[in-house]
This record gives structure tokens, C-alpha cells and sequence, in this order.
């Protein structure tokens, strides 16, 4: 049995964040990660708004080195191909970072884990927490099993849970409420030999705009490509969305059928679905989400990793804080609460736009007037609604989608029509 400051279960971006910057403050981590790394995880795409945090984290020469690749612009594409838009992220309203990297995540969950490690972190890998105990006069327990099978107790005076979409505390404590409106699957897979764009443009993600949903399409370096299609799981209408299912779906779409025209499949399909909910609460006595335990709305926009890294720093600035104080209950964190569920907001909004058909056609034809374009970068870079003249801008965007449904004022997507009904 050991006693440390906090226990952090979970050793993703979200947890191995949270884990170092309490660590870089002196104090006591130790880190539970039922895995052995690196395993596959998807979440590929990172935003330019992660660079600072890189830096400030002590990660950053590892990512420039070469074995990312450099991603500078977003691209969003009809599904014949027909119809292109980049968004660069150097023509954003907010000044920051021009690129971000698109990452193998078993490769860079790893190095975040490891930098983890180096800071002071305790990380114990093929250790799963089983159960916990948040007592505010107490303290913390955890109960975790090791490979072999052994069980074991660790106490703390803090546990931060970014055991991702295990959601763990959430789950036991019946905080986790689903996002009906978006009850999407995803299907997935790596293929080599896929089409690149040239120069800058290589490492873009495209997103492909189709009827029954969108695709990704993420270069990674080397020869590799990630693929994958989402869409409402009602579509499905009881198919399984396997091998022959994403087979069918790429010949069905021009655009990617063409990417991959001469590509091989090199993974798995893998399929998951039902990822969009958030916990009811955030924090309580002497505990506390980070990353995907405490939301996930949706991937379209690749806000994952960059949500769960501001939450890290956010959540490590406020336990430090806490354990200077010795004031551990739920009052402590409601701030922390307050900002999340405001940035998970703002997402949120916007991921239900885009889900409309008449979004869609507004970001393949954006305006440059007002700054609108600049706006929509900064917030596909992951600004979120920072300032005051982001959030008018993107309320702007929200009103035009709605007056472009009733009077198309760009033209619309072919075979969209049925979609605006
Ligand atoms: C289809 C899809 C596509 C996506 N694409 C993108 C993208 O392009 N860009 C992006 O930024 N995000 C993307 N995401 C989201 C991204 O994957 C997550 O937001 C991100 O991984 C969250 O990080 P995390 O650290 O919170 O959780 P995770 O990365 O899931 O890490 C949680 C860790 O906790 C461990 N764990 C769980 N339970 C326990 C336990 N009881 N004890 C010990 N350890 C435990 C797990 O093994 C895991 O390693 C996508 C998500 C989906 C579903």
C-alpha cells in the first residue's frame, strides 16, 4: 500500500497531463493505467490550440522530431469530390499556433506517458482500478488489480478519474447522462498506398461530407492512413458495420473510393458507438473528471485530446491548490466545473449544426465577411468562444446555418435535398 498526494486512474493524454503537471508542482502522483503500452487507440487528429500546452508540458522537442506528421489545415469535402474547402489554421482570428501534428495515438499516449514517468510520476501500467472510496473527512481509497491477478489498496488525499469513456466514477455514481441526439457509430480502419496531398497540404484531415454522415480521412507519417466513417447508428438500421459494411461504403463514395484506389487495408476494422454523453457533475469531495471521463459529445471536429489537455491543466492548477489549502469539497472545484461545461458547450452547439445538412454547405462556401471564415479556423483550431468576438461570430454562423435553411442563399449539397426536409 502506498499514500501519495492524488491518484490519477487512467494514463491517456487527459490522466498523463494531469498527472505531470502535478508532479512539475511537487507533488506526490501516482498513476494506474490498466494497459500495457503503447495500445491502439483512435484519436489521430490533433489541434494547433495543443501546441502551447506541449510546450509548457516539456513534450514538445519529442512531437518535432520528425515521427508526427505536421498538420496545417482542415479540409472539408464533398463526397464526388466535386465541392473542396480549406481552412489553414494560420488565417485564424485568434493568433496562435499554424500547425498541429496528426499522430499514431498508441505511439503518442506513450511518450506522454513516459514524460509522465520522467517528471516524478508514479506509473503503473497493467494496473486496474477496481473500486474507490471519497470520504471528505477520510481521504481516498482505491482497490487495484495487477496482472497477475493480485489485488491491492492505495490511499491518497485526491483521485482524479480520466479513465476516458470507462468514465469509472461516473458510471458507479449514475452521473453519466447520454447525448440522444447524437447516438453515432464509427467504423474504422489504417490502409497504405492512399492518395496524399502535396507539400503543406499532406498532413490535412478531410472531412467527407456524405448523406448517411462524414468521413475522416487522417494521414499519418509514413505510409499510413486513417479512415474512418460516422454516422447516426439509426441508419443502420440492424447492419453491422464490419468489414464488408466499410468495404461497401468507401466503393458507394467517389472522393474516398479515389484516396484509397490504391491502398491496402493494414488494421483491423474496428467499430464503436454510443460515445456522446457527459457526467451530470464534474467534481465532488476529493475527486474530480479530466478528458473524456467527464464528456465526450462527438469527433468531428477532433476536439478530444485538446478538451482533455485544457482540463488537465486546469484540474492540476486547481488540486494544487486544494492540497495547499487542505479544503478538499466539491465547493472547491466548482469553477473547474463552470469552465469545462462551458467549453464542452460551445462544442457541443456546434457539432449539433453540423449535423444539418445546411451547416455543411456553409462551411464547403464560407464568408469572409465579418471575419466569419477566421472565426470558424480559430474554432477548428480549438479555440473555442475564448473572446468576446468569437462567440459573436460563431452565434452569426449558428443564424445564418438556420436563415440558409429556409432561403438557400450557397448552393446546396448534391442529393442533399431530402436532408433539409
Ligand atoms: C471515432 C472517434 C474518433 C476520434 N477522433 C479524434 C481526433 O481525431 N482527435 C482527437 O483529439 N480526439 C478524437 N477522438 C477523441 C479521443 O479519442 C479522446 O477524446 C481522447 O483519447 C481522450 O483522452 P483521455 O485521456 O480522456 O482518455 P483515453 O485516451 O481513452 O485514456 C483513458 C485511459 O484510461 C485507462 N483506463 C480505463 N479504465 C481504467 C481503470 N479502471 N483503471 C486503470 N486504467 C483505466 C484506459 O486503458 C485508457 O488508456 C475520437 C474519438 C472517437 C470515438
Amino acid at each position: 500500500m502506498t499514500h501519495t498526494d492524488v491518484i490519477v486512474i487512467g494514463g491517456g493524454p487527459a490522466g498523463s497531463t494531469v498527472a505531470t503537471r502535478l508532479a512539475q508542482r511537487q507533488r506526490s502522483v501516482h498513476l494506474f493505467e490498466k494497459e500495457r503500452f503503447p495500445r491502439f487507440h483512435i484519436g489521430e487528429s490533433l489541434l494547433p490550440c495543443s501546441i502551447p500546452l506541449f510546450d509548457e508540458l516539456g513534450v514538445l522537442p519529442a512531437l518535432t522530431d520528425g515521427r508526427f506528421l505536421p498538420k496545417y489545415a482542415a479540409e472539408f469535402v464533398t463526397g464526388d469530390g466535386a465541392k473542396r474547402q480549406r481552412y489553414p489554421f494560420a488565417d485564424g482570428l485568434i493568433a496562435g499556433s499554424p500547425s498541429a501534428f496528426e499522430v499514431d495515438r498508441g505511439e503518442f499516449d506513450e511518450l506522454l506517458l513516459a514524460h509522465a514517468a520522467e517528471s516524478g510520476v508514479t506509473v503503473e501500467q497493467e494496473t486496474q482500478v477496481l473500486r474507490f472510496d471519497c470520504d471528505l473527512a477520510r481521504g481516498v481509497e482505491v482497490v487495484v488489480r495487477r496482472a497477475d491477478g493480485r489485488e491491492e489498496r492505495h490511499t491518497a488525499e485526491f483521485l482524479v478519474d480520466a479513465s476516458g469513456q470507462s468514465a469509472l466514477l461516473p458510471s458507479r455514481l449514475g452521473l453519466r447522462e447520454m447525448e440522444a441526439d447524437l447516438r453515432n457509430f464509427a467504423v474504422f480502419s489504417h490502409f497504405e498506398g492512399a492518395e496524399r496531398q502535396m507539400g503543406l497540404a499532406e498532413g490535412d484531415i478531410s472531412v467527407v461530407l456524405v448523406d448517411e454522415g462524414w468521413w475522416w480521412i487522417i494521414p499519418l507519417r509514413g505510409d499510413r492512413t486513417s479512415v474512418g466513417l460516422v454516422g447516426p447508428a439509426k441508419t443502420l438500421r440492424g447492419e453491422k458495420p464490419g468489414e464488408e459494411f466499410l468495404r461497401a461504403r468507401i466503393a458507394a463514395t467517389p472522393y474516398v473510393a479515389q484516396r484509397l484506389a490504391k491502398a491496402t487495408r493494414i488494421a483491423p476494422v474496428r467499430t464503436i458507438s454510443d460515445w456522446s454523453y457527459r457526467s451530470r457533475e464534474m467534481a465532488g469531495d476529493r475527486w474530480l473528471l479530466v478528458g473524456d471521463a467527464g464528456a465526450f459529445i462527438d469527433p468531428v471536429f477532433s476536439t478530444g485530446v485538446q478538451l482533455g489537455l485544457s482540463a488537465a491543466f486546469d484540474a492540476a492548477r486547481c488540486i494544487d491548490g486544494a492540497l495547499a489549502s487542505r479544503r478538499f469539497g466539491r465547493a472547491e472545484f466548482v469553477g473547474y466545473e463552470r469552465r469545462m461545461r462551458r467549453l464542452v458547450a460551445t462544442y457541443t452547439d456546434f457539432v449539433k449544426g453540423f449535423y444539418t445538412p445546411e451547416f455543411g454547405e456553409l462551411l464547403l462556401h464560407p464568408t469572409d465577411k465579418l471575419g466569419l471564415r477566421a472565426a470558424i479556423t480559430s474554432l477548428l483550431a480549438g479555440h473555442g468562444n475564448r473572446t468576446l468576438g468569437m462567440s459573436v461570430r460563431v452565434a452569426l454562423f449558428h443564424l445564418l446555418a438556420r436563415m440558409h435553411r429556409r432561403v438557400p442563399f450557397v448552393s446546396r449539397r448534391p442529393g442533399s435535398a431530402s436532408l433539409h426536409a
